[in-house]
């Protein structure tokens, strides 16, 4: 076959398997912390009219349920083992430096897969985003076509009518993916607690925005726009009795180890991760210490667990031993409990972080609707890594390669 007709057939094959090209456009927005139990409980009148238009499911966050590692899987499309966030904190040991959100902005190569944003450059879908964790991270060659970098200013309307107006752009100049994320929901759920007036008024802010926001697509922007609201995790309340000391789980000899950096541990109020100085310390001794802190759990409480790297429960998705930023040793606490330490002590009502498998509470929504997506088809849950699939092939591009999110789970809610 000669290349002109060899390039005829990719076309065509790759718009079989893709759909058809030139699609609409496709509009992700993210409201973090939105807690799938928030639909029944709060009843958000514009959210759930929009849920009628399309579909609605269960979005499943992957380990630990915090903003970044959730935000750079629903944009890469893979686990954090392989994007490289495995937390809002965590440590690097041959670097020798500690991750925090947003620190991709001074150090790229904290990240260790591309967003989605890229593909969609590469593949001429112009993109824009007004706020996404580690989108101030510069990628390699194709960064967005418009980007407002993070800031806790801009109000909600700001970002609508920002979108708005990227849409009624001049067809050459719009952008066809479009990128959003609202702090609101989780700040409120944070500081006043699940049953709260404020996070009450946060829910009904937001959705009164978005109603007005989807009356606006309707009535002014002329091409077809397929829109995701999803949220990254959801919340639970924390028990004010469940507050775990760490020298209650840290024995002497351990906190030695960690006084003299020969063990660093990046903390949160329900991880700590654990780094081995390997050159200080011999297997022998990290087994020791291993042993050590498991005796002490079971002495002390059943409000955490201690795993050794390798025996991480599978659906973390954190077995790989050659990846560093992946601890040595996770000690995880169980909803509803929390660490404290120092004068440290997390002094809001609700939070998030646990294993999304071990509470309700923590699931987190997605919904969808548009000219490319059926109405009304139950979803069953799924994990927020099938998300990229899912927008290559509503924009009708190639999906990356080697990601672990695949393209049957939604294949079937597409309209063809
Ligand atoms: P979490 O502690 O997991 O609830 O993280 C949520 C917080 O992440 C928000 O309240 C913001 O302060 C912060 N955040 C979200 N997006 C960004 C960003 N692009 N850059 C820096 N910080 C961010
Ligand atoms: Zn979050
Ligand atoms: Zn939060």
């Amino acid at each position: 076959m000669n290349r002109i007709a060899l390039f005829f057939v990719t076309v065509i094959i790759s718009s079989v398997a893709y759909g058809k090209t030139a699609k609409s456009t496709v509009i992700l927005l993210s409201i973090d912390g939105f807690s799938y139990d928030y639909l029944s409980q709060y009843q958000p009148k514009n959210i759930l009219d929009f849920a009628t238009k399309g579909i609605k499911a269960k979005l499943i966050p992957v380990y630990p349920s915090k903003t970044f590692p959730n935000h750079l899987s629903i944009i890469t499309g893979v686990y954090p083992a392989k994007h490289g966030i495995v937390h809002n904190k965590f440590y690097h040991p041959d670097l020798g430096q500690t991750y925090k959100l947003g620190a991709g902005k001074h150090n790229s190569s904290w990240l260790t897969a591309q967003p989605f944003w890229f593909y969609a450059q590469q593949q001429g879908v112009k993109s824009a985003i007004y706020f996404w964790p580690e989108s101030e991270a510069k990628g390699q060659g194709s960064e967005p076509s418009y980007h407002i970098p993070y800031n806790n200013v801009d109000s909600i309307e700001m970002r609508f009518n920002q979108i708005i107006t990227w849409l009624k752009k001049p067809t050459e100049q719009a952008p066809k993916l479009i990128l959003s994320y609202f702090s609101s929901v989780d700040s409120a759920g944070h500081e006043y607690g699940l049953n709260s007036p404020e996070l009450s008024a946060a829910i009904t802010q937001i959705d009164h925005a978005f109603g007005r926001f989807i009356n606006r697509l309707e009535k002014e922007v002329t091409q077809k726009v397929n829109v995701i609201l999803l949220s990254d995790h959801g919340m639970v309340q924390l028990n004010q009795q469940r507050k775990i000391n760490l020298n209650t789980v840290f024995n002497k000899k351990i906190q030695e180890s960690i006084d003299n950096k020969r063990i660093v541990v990046a903390k949160s109020s329900t991880q700590l991760y654990l780094y081995f100085d390997h050159t200080k310390l011999t297997k022998q001794q990290q087994s020791n210490f291993t042993n050590e802190l498991k005796i002490t759990q079971k002495q002390n409480t059943k409000w955490y667990e201690v795993y050794r790297k390798g025996n991480y429960p599978k659906h973390w998705h954190l077995n790989k031993t050659n990846v560093l930023v992946i601890p040595d040793i996770i000690i995880n606490a169980k909803p509803t409990a929390s660490f404290t330490y120092g004068n440290y002590a997390h002094n809001g009502k609700a939070t998030h972080g646990y294993d999304a498998l071990q509470h309700s509470g923590l699931m987190s929504i997605f919904l969808a609707a548009g000219p490319d997506i059926v109405k009304g088809r139950a979803v069953i849950p799924f994990e927020n890594i099938h998300i990229v699939p899912f927008m290559s092939q509503l924009l009708g591009i190639t999906p990356p390669e080697n990601i672990d999110g695949k393209v049957d789970v939604l294949n079937s809610v597409l309209r063809y």
